[in-house]
Parts: structure tokens; sequence; C-alpha cells
């Protein structure tokens, strides 16, 4: 059967997923469980029921049920910004020549520009479903931030947002659309909590940190009634909400009997790649298929690539759990890159087990080099990309330029996490030659990893 694959690969509504999946299931080494910052033990639901909602602790605890029901409700709002198209590149492969086959998932398709709100509902769901009255959260580069406030306006619920205080001043548009959808938003740190004005006191001046954001977001959450607190990426109940992404992916691609050798994403706390791969890492796990899965992090926070894999604090307050991932330490303060959603220190603790045990690879790449992928994607491909999904670009790019040079066919699959329009100060300094590429030195890695908590 000799079909033409279109640009497009949608799926019918009656095609979505109808249940995440939970990757989990099919690990035969789990990822090492949350522990508690006082005793080291494993945290309970219990422990953690004040701080998340009751669904979302369940879920971030279950290591064994495979596929879990995406409630009506939620499905009903992803039919109004999905499926997400899977789209051929190939005005990018006649650019480069190659006889690669390169598709990508594009998640940039709805108002908050990323893959963010997907699981932005399905937490703002399971808080309305609860009865709560509202939720807190920080934000870095303000995609997350975004996506909880449409999705929690959506339900009816109030939405507090801590956003990193140097993101607050450069991104006021970023704020203005959070606004928009009713949330409210502080910069951090904060005089509204006690860890925003220990911050304040010990570093006048300071820009803010996502974890000291983290920090403030879980104190008010745990000392105000009728409020929890959500996290848009690490965890594994992200993970799971966003398997859609993966999910689709592989539906798409079964349409037309079409098997990715190689699945690419870019790596911040984890969710975008651990969802897109979701169902291929599933087939390696269960070794009915194989697949090369890459995992790309920027130079200046790599916490894949020159991180150590152990038990560190998740926020600079030290108030969460403690997770086992590959961390730079808690206090590593990476240099101001412009791909804010890549910037935090850990990687989320499934992604750190399957990368322990040899499924999948890392790389690191330059900013600079980011920026030249984004742009040269841009020129052919329409769509502007966000910086943190440049770096899929990046090394997309350098896979099918080694394909031309091998003849190789290689059929290379990239998530697309969104769109760069509040980016545009990052691409001015590309453009104007002021962009830095920051490399920390193995003496800062070291000073920061010796701080990690001995467990
Ligand atoms: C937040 C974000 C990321 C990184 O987060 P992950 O949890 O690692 O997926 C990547 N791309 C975009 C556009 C983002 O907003």
């Amino acid at each position: 059967m000799a079909t033409t694959i279109p640009y497009k690969i949608y799926l019918e509504e009656n095609e979505m997923p109808k249940s995440w999946y939970n990757l989990r299931a099919d690990m035969k080494n789990k990822p090492a469980p949350l522990l508690n910052p006082g005793t080291h033990q494993p945290m309970t639901a219990e422990e953690l029921a004040p701080v998340f909602c009751e669904e979302l602790v369940k879920q971030e605890l279950d290591n064994d049920t495979a596929f879990i029901e995406i409630p009506e409700e939620i499905r009903s709002f992803y039919k109004m910004y999905r499926p997400s198209p899977l789209v051929r590149a190939y005005c990018l492969e006649e650019k480069l020549q190659t006889p690669a086959k390169i598709y990508y998932k594009f998640e940039g398709n709805n108002t908050s520009g990323s893959h963010k709100l997907n699981s932005a509902i399905a937490q703002a769901y399971y808080a309305k479903k609860q009865g709560l009255k509202g939720v807190t959260t920080e934000t870095g580069a303000g995609q997350w931030g975004t996506a909880l406030s449409m999705a929690c306006s959506y339900f009816g619920l109030d939405c507090k947002v801590y956003m990193v205080k140097v993101s607050y001043e450069q991104k006021p548009f970023r704020r203005e659309v959070m606004r928009v959808y009713g949330a409210s938003v502080t910069p951090s740190p904060s005089e509204t909590t006690n860890i925003g004005k220990k911050m304040l006191a010990d570093f006048p001046g300071t820009n803010g940190s996502l974890g000291c954001a983290i920090s403030e977001a879980v104190e008010v959450a745990t000392s105000t009634e009728g409020y929890r607190y959500v996290l848009g990426s690490v965890l594994n109940q992200v993970l799971l909400h966003q398997s859609v992404i993966g999910l689709e992916t592989k539906a798409a691609f079964d349409k037309y009997g079409i098997k990715p050798d190689m699945i690419i994403g870019c790596a911040g706390g984890g969710s975008n790649l651990g969802g897109l791969i979701a169902p291929f890492m599933g087939e390696k796990l269960r070794g009915e298929a194989d697949y090369e899965i890459i995992a790309v992090e920027p130079r200046s926070c790599p916490s894949f690539t020159r991180g150590t894999y152990a038990y560190d604090f998740c926020d600079t307050g030290m108030v969460c759990p403690l997770a086992k991932m590959y961390t730079l330490g808690s206090g590593f303060m990476p240099a101001p890159n412009h791909a804010g959603g890549l910037r935090y220190h850990g990687m989320s603790s499934t992604l750190s087990q399957l990368y322990a045990d040899g499924y999948m690879t890392a790389r690191s790449v330059a900013q600079t080099d980011v920026f030249a992928a984004a742009e040269e994607f841009a020129r052919v491909e329409g769509i502007l990309p966000a910086p943190e999904s440049s770096h899929a670009i990046k090394v997309a790019i350098d896979e099918a330029k080694k394909c031309r040079e091998t003849g190789e066919e290689k059929t290379i699959v990239f998530g697309l996490t969104g769109t760069g329009y509040f980016d545009m100060y990052a691409y001015e300094q590309f453009h104007d030659g002021k962009m830095e590429d920051y490399i920390p030195s193995d003496e800062e890695i070291a000073a920061s990893v010796a701080g990690l908590p001995q467990v």
C-alpha cells in the first residue's frame, strides 16, 4: 500500500485516548519514593494530603495501574484544543537535504502556548471535585501559571501564582494573560509568606528562583483553608497526564503503520518528554519494540548529563518531600538562560530511574546553537518555537544531518512543546549577538551537590 503521509496527521475525536498511561506500571525498577524530609521515610498518602489533592496523591503513589481513565469533564476540555497535530516536517527535510523523515508533535496550539495545559486541567478538575476553594503554584517563565489560570477559571477555582520576580518584571504580558483568567500573581520572593520574608531579609534585591517560589506556594496552600498546592512538572502525576501526548502520537503513527526510530524531547522537569515517550517506552520496557530516546537539556542547567543521582530537596525552603533524581543540588542557581522552563535543578524521578537503567540517553546543548536551530526551523516550518522546545529541534536537526552523511532513512519524532511569542527579548539578544553560552564549572556543580541531604 503506497500511502502518502499528509503534512499533518490528525486523529478524530473518537480516536483520542480515553485513559492516561502510567509508565511506572511497566518499570521493573520503580522510581524511588518521595521521602519525608524530617524522618526520611517514604511519604504516605496521609502526609501528602495537606499539600496535594486526594486523587492526585493516589496517582502520585500508584506504581501499578497501567491505565487510568481520563474523566469525561477533562476529555471535554481536551477536545477544545486536542488532538494536537503530528506534523511531518517535509519543508525542514527538504531544507536539510536529509533522507531522514522528521515529525513533530505540536503542543503550542492553545493560549498557554505549551503542553502544560494537559496537566493543569486535570489538576484543577480534581481540586474542584474535592470541593476546594483554590490552588497555589509557582511559575518561572510563565507557561505553567498561564495554563493553570486557564484551567482554574474553567472550573471556577481561585488561583494564586507565585511568579519568579525576574520573570514577573521581564514578562509583564505573561502576567497579564494570567490576570485575564482571574489568577492573582505575586512576585516571588514576597512579603506574603515566612519563607519569602526570610529570603528578602537574607538576600535583599534577589531576582528569585523557582525553588523559592515553590516554597512560598506550598506555605500558602498548607496554611490556607480549602487550598492545595499544584505543580506543573517533575511529579509522577504530571507525567501521567502528559502521556496524552505520546498516546496521540502513537495512535497517529499507527494509522499509517509508521514506527519511529528516534524520539527526542527537551527536558526541564521531564513532563513533556515523559509524556511523549510513555507508550513507546512501555513497549521498550516490555521488550516489544526498541526506540532510541534522547533527552535534551541546556548546557547551563545539565541535570542528566552532569548531575548526581541522589535524594534532594525539591525547593529552596526545604519544606517539600525529598525526591531521588538527577540533580545539580537544590541550591544550584542556573545562569540566566532564556529557556526558563528548563532551569529546574532536578528531574522527574521516573525519568531519572529510566536514565540510570540505560533506557534513554541525554545531551546538553548551548543556547546560541539552540536559537540558531529555532530560527532555521521557524523559517521553513512557519511556527515560532519556544526556546525550551528548540532544544529538541537542535538535536533533531543534528540527527537529520547525520542521516544525510550516512544515507540512513531514520524516522525521527520530536516534541515541539510550545510557541515563543513571549520570548522575543531572548530572540532579540540572539539577533544582536548579545547572547552568551554559560557553562557551569565542575567546581560550581561540586559545591552545589555538596549540599545534598544525607539520606
Ligand atoms: C515548561 C516547559 C518545558 C519544560 O518542562 P518539562 O516538564 O520538562 O516538559 C518545555 N517546553 C515548554 C514550552 C514549557 O513551557
